[in-house]
């Protein structure tokens, strides 16, 4: 082999190994983008499915997700449902032409039932809301000398709340060193979160929509499945359990339940954010007792909360504070479930023979000793 065949050999070498690098590389890249789409495809099909499995089980309603922008194949939407299958159960049949109750409304013009005991099975309920595995968030806020009816509540709520379920108490106050050591079943804690106060006792009841605004987006959302806001001063006296859940639920006011709509306490100045004309409002609804799933609460509370800033940039305060804008609210975004007065009730007004349970009662309270304290 002479040098000029020897370099065209070595020329013609390098030449077929180029290209034979070249094809590899070509390979390579195919492969990778060919891996870069099925894992990216991947990613986006199973990321909502998964937020999904965790949550609410309200959320796994597909409908749930109209709101949010999301692609329009929503095909992946059905994979991984959970199914809720009942077991065979033996139960007194329901009588169309024999409502359970004829003596109270059970239901809304919007269809949304109004609990009452003797309305609903319990049983039924239970078995659904257990496959479910609910966590509920009892939000209670104890702030200043408050902080004194705390130990009854928990100890009433370990009693009758949610027996059975997973339970977090929520307790937002200033004097965390105070919060009671009270026994707790199992799955169920006591959660402190420290905030600050304010001088005036109307400021306080004003913030916990504020509160619960903020603490829902940064750490209810990733805790709970429904949120259920309590006054402090009141007791559990009687079970309540899951037949209160729903996607957003108030409470009849134990002082207006039989009044007509004229009688209410709505804020009527129409320079208040919280105003209602006289010919609207289906119910005057109590702020002691209210709730939802973590999403709804976050928009009640969100709304309530803006409102009550503009209020405060024009000088002027809702007659009832956060109850006012809470009954504002409720006019124009329908609770899906309403609970009787037997879930707030006081027993100064008696004992109504409609009121088969007083499960959450008033705890007398001396209003100049506790206030502003
Ligand atoms: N609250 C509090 N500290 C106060 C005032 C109010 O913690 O100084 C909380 C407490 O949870 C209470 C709720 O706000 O149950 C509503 O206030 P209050 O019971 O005084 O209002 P009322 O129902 O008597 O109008």
């Amino acid at each position: 082999m002479n040098k000029d065949q020897g370099k065209r050999g070595w020329v013609k070498d390098c030449f077929t190994r180029r290209i034979f690098r070249v094809m590899i590389c070509i390979v390579v890249l195919c492969f990778s983008i060919g891996y870069f789409w099925s894992t990216s495809n991947h990613t986006w099909q199973h990321t909502p499915v998964k937020t999904f499995s965790t949550m609410s089980p309200n959320t796994q309603d597909p409908d749930d997700f109209h709101n949010i922008n999301l692609p329009t194949n929503r095909t992946y939407l059905l994979e991984n449902l959970l199914e809720i299958e009942l077991p065979r159960m033996i139960y007194a049949k329901p009588q169309v032409l024999k409502p359970p109750r004829n003596d109270v409304l059970m239901m809304t013009p919007w269809f949304a039932p109004i609990v009452w005991e003797g309305t609903y099975n319990l049983e039924i309920l239970n078995e659904q809301f257990k496959q479910r595995n609910v966590t509920v968030g009892l939000i209670i806020f104890a702030i200043k000398k408050y902080v004194v009816f705390l130990k009854n509540l928990l100890e009433t709520a370990e009693t009758y709340f949610m027996v059975g379920y997973k339970v977090n108490y929520y307790i937002f106050t200033d004097r965390p060193q105070e919060v009671p050591k009270v026994e707790l079943k199992e799955g169920r804690n006591v959660v402190v979160l420290q905030i600050q106060n304010y001088s005036r006792w109307q400021e306080i009841v004003l913030r916990r929509m504020e509160m619960i605004h903020n603490f829902s987006q940064k750490q209810f959302i990733n805790e709970v499945d429904y949120l259920v806001s309590v006054d402090i001063d009141m007791r559990f006296n009687d079970q309540v359990g899951v037949e209160i859940l729903s996607d957003l639920f108030g409470t009849l006011h134990p002082g207006f339940y039989g009044s007509e709509r004229q009688s209410f306490t709505y804020e009527r100045r129409p320079a208040s954010q919280a105003y209602v004309p006289h010919d609207e409002g289906d119910f005057y609804y109590a702020a002691a007792f209210f709730g939802g799933t973590v999403k709804e609460v976050y928009k009640l509370t969100k709304k309530c909360h803006e409102a009550i800033m503009v209020d405060k940039d024009n000088g002027i305060e809702a007659i009832w504070q956060e109850e006012s804008h809470l009954n504002k609210y409720f006019i124009y975004h329908k609770p899906t479930k309403i609970l009787s007065p037997e879930y707030v009730w006081d027993d100064n007004m008696g004992k109504p023979q409609i009121l088969r349970k007083r499960r959450f009662l008033a705890v007398p309270k001396n209003h100049a000793a506790i206030r502003n304290k």
